[in-house]
């Protein structure tokens, strides 16, 4: 199997069976919309102790941004909040195309191919600006 053909089917098996999708009602909600796609998530997040002690999303979009978003959700979850900034940082530098050390994104990997089709890499970052978002609820 083509390491492409793998990508896709990572990419369709989150899209199609999201992970950590849903409410968290007491949790902190950010809502973000990526307008050139159409694509639409509430992330929701709960933060204790300087711990993403847990995490959820619910949305409408591309697969592209939906599988993300519930890459993401897998990733930080049980993370200290620098761990997940960390890991955005990471998959940004992936999407410019950077060479970056891809064993510490897990799943994530699968969208290292979206950094060749600029217009679809907001579809990708949308769930990791609501993340920074969310995290950093004082910074404009
Ligand atoms: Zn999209």
């Amino acid at each position: 199997m083509h390491l492409d053909d793998l990508y896709r089917q990572v990419i369709m098996d989150h899209y199609q069976h999201p992970r950590n999708q849903g409410e968290l009602p007491d949790g902190i909600r950010v809502d973000l919309k990526n307008p050139s796609c159409g694509d639409e998530i509430s992330l929701r997040l709960k933060v204790e102790n300087g711990v993403v002690s847990d995490v959820r999303f619910e949305g409408t979009g591309c697969s592209i941004s939906m599988a993300s978003a519930s890459m993401m959700t897998e990733a930080i979850k049980g993370q200290p909040v620098e761990t997940a900034l960390q890991l955005n940082r990471l998959f940004r530098a992936m999407m410019k195309g950077e060479d970056v050390d891809t064993d510490a994104l897990g799943d994530l990997e699968a969208l290292h191919g979206v950094s060749k089709f600029p217009a679809r890499i907001k579809c990708a970052t949308l769930a990791w600006q609501a993340l920074e978002k969310g995290v950093q609820p004082n910074r404009e």
